[in-house]
């Protein structure tokens, strides 16, 4: 980093935005102005950085400027254009450390302006006091930018945790926490409640048969025909490979019987598509419903309902089973 000391080029000083309709012959300022210096700084030089403390604002000259959230960070904030501003934060904050990582992106000039001076200036000068707030309060617009942006990549990432890519239905993360609420809830509230566990039948020699790829089809048509059968408070879940599991909050098991009868021969009549030009076959599935019993748990709804999805695989498959030990009434 160099430092020079200049007469101040008042013409061209008047068309930053921190001088912007400021009287630059005001001689006050003027002598102001005379006390700064112009820095030049080298690409990829460090201009400010988040462990040192900044007493300057710099106000681009020439070049230009990088704005990161910390050293180790690639990505870019922003860049700083000539006759813009960077360090106002820190020097408002009375010498803290600066906010962001800020660095040359190519050789680059700038005006320093020490935090005593700016705030003489902004004594001397309304317009300098003006532009100062413009500027910050453009920077605070620009930091909320970018904390609503980070918030809902966060949203995006806790979706993508919670969600399975292929069929777009929630994965068993979410099931886990998820069903446990639910079924805490319409036990406290003493209300029915069924699950339903579903299971695509010889899928092995399906994928075997057409492919993966084909297979894949398969499980995007069940996600596809359990959306459209279902009411949209029905929790549904991919449980793992083939297998889904379906919640129906305040629905009794006879109830649960026929809408798993309806999923039923709606998944039989529901068609794959085509792969390579070739019509896939249709395929079926085999379900186990059981119902919440008092202090039943998500792990007892699930082995219960999974026994009576084995039981229906037994009896042949394309068929629904209700838990051996489940009440008709719940
Ligand atoms: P059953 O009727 O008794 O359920 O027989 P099945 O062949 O469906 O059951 P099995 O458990 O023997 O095979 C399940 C197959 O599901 C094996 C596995 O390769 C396949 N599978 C699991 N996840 C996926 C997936 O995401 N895509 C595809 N294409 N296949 C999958
Ligand atoms: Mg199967
Ligand atoms: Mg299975």
């Amino acid at each position: 980093m160099k430092t020079a000391v200049h007469e101040p080029d008042i013409s061209f000083l008047s068309r930053l935005q921190l001088f912007r309709n400021v009287d630059l012959e005001n001689p006050a300022l003027f002598s102001l102005l005379s006390l700064c210096k112009y820095r030049s700084f080298n690409c990829g030089e460090t201009v400010l950085s988040t462990k040192q403390k900044n007493h300057y604002l710099y106000v681009v000259i020439k070049g230009g400027l990088l704005i990161q959230l910390s050293e180790h960070d690639d990505i870019p904030m922003a860049t700083v254009e000539p006759g813009e501003c960077v360090g106002g934060m820190s020097v408002i904050d009375s010498g803290g450390f600066p906010l962001a990582q800020v660095s040359a992106l190519e050789k680059t000039t700038v005006l320093a302006i020490e935090q005593d001076i700016l705030w003489r200036m902004v004594s001397v000068s309304h317009e300098i006091a003006r532009n100062l707030l413009y500027i910050m309060s453009e920077r605070i617009r620009f930091s909320n930018l970018v904390v609503e942006d980070s918030l809902e990549m966060q949203h995006k990432y806790q979706q993508y945790a919670m969600t399975d890519a292929l069929t777009g239905l929630h994965n068993r993360g979410w099931l886990d926490d998820a069903f446990d609420r639910e079924i805490k809830r319409s036990e406290r509230d003493q209300l029915p409640l069924s699950l339903i566990m579903l299971d695509v039948d010889n899928f092995k020699q399906y994928n075997d048969d057409y492919g993966h790829q084909a297979g894949d089809k398969v499980l995007v048509t069940v996600a596809k025909s359990i959306h459209k059968t279902l009411r949209p408070n029905d929790l549904v879940a991919r449980y793992g490979g083939e297998e889904f599991a379906v919640l129906l909050p305040e629905t009794p098991l006879e109830k649960a019987r026929a809408i798993a009868e309806r999923l039923r021969k709606h998944v039989s009549n529901a068609n794959p598509g085509r792969l390579n030009k070739k019509q896939l076959p249709k395929i079926t599935i085999s379900s186990g419903i059981t119902g919440r019993e008092p202090g039943c748990t998500l792990d007892s709804m699930i082995a219960a309902a999974d026994i009576a999805m084995y039981q229906a695989k037994r009896k042949g498959r394309n068929r629904v089973e209700v838990a051996p030990d489940a009440k008709p009434d719940s």
